[in-house]
């Protein structure tokens, strides 16, 4: 191999084997002055997964560029396990997949062919005939790779599927072989890391902890977004209007409603801006109340019901928009990214895999013509 398919393949038993035969171990690396390089771009293959920024081009134009990038990818997985987040795990199995899906798509049939069978266990082979290579694999092994992509049109039912076996083209099955990939990196990581080498990697083990840290802070900013009634659940602006107008709410409604506008990233002054405007308002009662809610009284911050809750308390409006939300806070923010999506804007992901599908499933009965009335 040169340098070049080294340097982009780090992950393959090839490379790694091209590394022995070059005489160096991690060891070495990880004891010498003269690898500092090395460890150093092993931590910026990890920083990289915790930015926004593009995926930067790795590729070697001679063999000590090569020995450096594939030496970096495993102390890459050293520092991902010594801290052993699962968002880090996540991020970086994504931006490695990321990478070698940029090299990928642009290697011919057979290379993608041996990749997919010797290091992704995706068995597949060539469709005879066309002009353009047409990749064939079972439809089982499409499966187990393309049902975390969610793109209605990676659906199997969208897929050109003949006696068993799915058809894809180049581009098609190289993003496949990304998702495999992200598996793959995922599912390896975290490793056994010894005490030695924590030790070693201790400061860049602490720049990388720094990196997660504010990676989550903005993530939870990101995630709030700013507050828009557009995406309140009907319970929520029920309630809400009916503190505006000075309504008699009763104490469960006046606690669900303060605890869900908190937990879609309100604080106690916005949310006593909200209530101000009640003819019967009072600043000192208010305060309190939402104060203890919040937890500045109690130490306790409660969090906001869920619709079966509501349902008990009488409050929940049983609207067919969000009666598979669960709850009115996860409602919020289904809008919220739903819209954000729509307008092409990045939307923070989804919490939990359970709800990425009842969004998916959400959008796709929307396009159908269901879905939310809004
Ligand atoms: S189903 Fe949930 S979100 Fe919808 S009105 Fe009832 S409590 Fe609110």
């Amino acid at each position: 191999m040169d340098p070049q398919t080294i340097s982009r393949y780090p992950f393959r038993g090839e490379s790694q084997e091209w590394i022995r035969e070059q005489g160096v171990s991690l060891g070495v690396v990880l004891t010498s002055a003269a690898y500092v390089r090395v460890v150093e771009a092993g931590k910026d293959r990890v920083m990289e997964a915790m930015t926004e920024e593009g995926v930067l081009d790795k590729t070697a134009l001679d063999e000590v560029e090569a020995l450096i990038a594939v030496l970096s990818y495993p102390i890459a997985r050293m520092l991902v396990s010594s801290v052993g987040d699962l968002l880090l795990i996540r991020r970086h199995a994504l931006r490695e997949a990321k990478a070698a899906y940029e090299h990928m798509v642009r290697e011919d049939a057979s290379f993608l062919l041996e990749l997919a069978r010797e290091e992704l266990n995706v068995p597949a082979a060539i469709e005879e005939g066309g002009e353009e290579a047409v990749f064939r694999l079972h439809f089982t092994d499409y499966l187990k790779n393309a049902s975390s992509i969610r793109a209605k049109k990676w659906k199997l039912h969208n897929q050109d599927l003949r006696e068993g076996f799915v058809r894809l083209e180049k581009r098609q099955f190289a993003r496949l072989l990304q998702e495999a990939l992200r598996r793959r990196i995922e599912s390896e990581l975290p490793l056994e890391v010894s005490e030695e080498i924590l030790e070693r990697l201790s400061d860049e083990i602490d720049q990388v902890v720094g990196g997660v840290e504010k990676l989550r802070e903005s993530l939870q900013k990101e995630s709030y977004g700013e507050f828009s009634l557009d995406y309140i659940p009907p319970c929520m602006m029920d309630l809400l209007k009916k503190m505006q107008e000075g309504v008699n709410v009763p104490h469960v409604g006046r606690f669900a409603l303060t605890a869900f506008l908190s937990h879609v990233g309100l604080d106690v002054d916005d949310i006593i801006g909200l209530f101000r405007v009640s003819s019967d308002f009072k600043e000192s009662i208010a305060s309190y109340q939402v104060r203890h809610i919040l937890g500045d009284i109690s130490g306790t911050r409660y969090s906001p019901p869920s619709c079966s809750t509501m349902q008990t308390y009488g409050i929940c409006l049983r609207e067919k928009r969000c009666e598979h939300a669960g709850s009115p806070r996860r409602y919020y923010f289904q809008q919220l990214r739903r819209a954000e999506r729509q307008s092409g804007r990045s939307a923070p992901p989804p919490e939990t895999e359970k709800e990425a599908d009842a969004e998916a499933e959400a959008d796709a009965e929307s396009d159908e013509g269901g879905g939310p009335d809004t």
